[in-house]
């Protein structure tokens, strides 16, 4: 078995779906529809993710968030609709590890819960940052020497570039928000940060991909953040 999935949701619809992909995938899922049975099976089942809708009826999701967050070592996708980005954003700041957008596929919910287990602090496999080196594609970074290769050519970027390739390369799969990319590189939030962070990434992506309208390695959520792709839906 891969690991036990909590799935805090009250939308039948999505529940079962959820729940069918899971077991197909050798995962045994939990199933609470609202926040007092979420907080009960916090205790007596031990997740190894939660996917959290934020929309219940007894309680706000992100009050749930933070209660795991406290008091739980474990992953946390947040199941959202598409057009709530502030709410994606809030849940990432507030320590969410991730989200899926309703409707969502196969491929991206097993993804999705792939990366949160690896990058679990007790995870087997070690993830880029313990090994140094993220390898996707042609595209390789070592974190240790500073070097972008693509295609086994040295890619030249600016300081600024190479430290978003090191921040994104440490989370292999998993969105950045813009915030947290631009106080990582440049410091406290300045109001034309979101511009220098754009214009950061459209010359990184000139230089790494084969189509920097159509990027493979560095994908843009719309209104969240950057996500790097990671080799196992390469
Ligand atoms: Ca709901």
């Amino acid at each position: 078995m891969n690991g036990n999935v909590l799935i805090i949701e009250d939308e039948e619809a999505i529940i079962n779906v959820l729940a069918s992909i899971l077991i197909a995938n050798e995962y045994i899922p939990v199933i609470a529809k609202n926040g007092g049975q979420a907080l009960t099976m916090l205790r007596s089942f031990q997740p190894d993710v939660i996917l959290l809708d934020l929309g219940l009826p007894d309680m706000d999701g992100i009050d749930i968030l933070k209660k795991v967050k406290e008091s739980h070592n474990c992953p946390v996708l947040v199941v959202s609709a598409r057009d709530k980005e502030w709410e994606k954003v809030e849940a990432l700041d507030l320590g969410a590890d991730d989200y899926i957008t309703k409707p969502f596929g196969t491929s991206e919910l097993l993804a999705r819960i792939r990366v949160a287990l690896r990058n679990r602090s007790d995870g087997e496999e070690k993830s880029a940052s313990e090994k140094g080196i993220y390898c996707c594609g042609k595209l390789r970074v070592d974190l240790e020497k500073h070097v972008v290769t693509l295609d086994n050519e040295r890619v030249h970027l600016t300081k600024n570039e190479l430290r978003i390739m090191e921040l994104l390369s440490r989370n292999p799969g998993k969105v950045l928000t813009y915030d947290y990319l631009i106080k990582n590189i440049w410091g406290a939030d300045m109001p034309e940060n979101n511009r220098i962070l754009r214009v950061n990434m459209a010359n990184i992506r000139r230089k790494l991909e084969e189509n920097p309208a159509e990027p493979k390695y560095i994908i843009t959520e719309i209104g969240v953040g950057y996500r790097l792709a990671d080799e196992s839906y390469f």
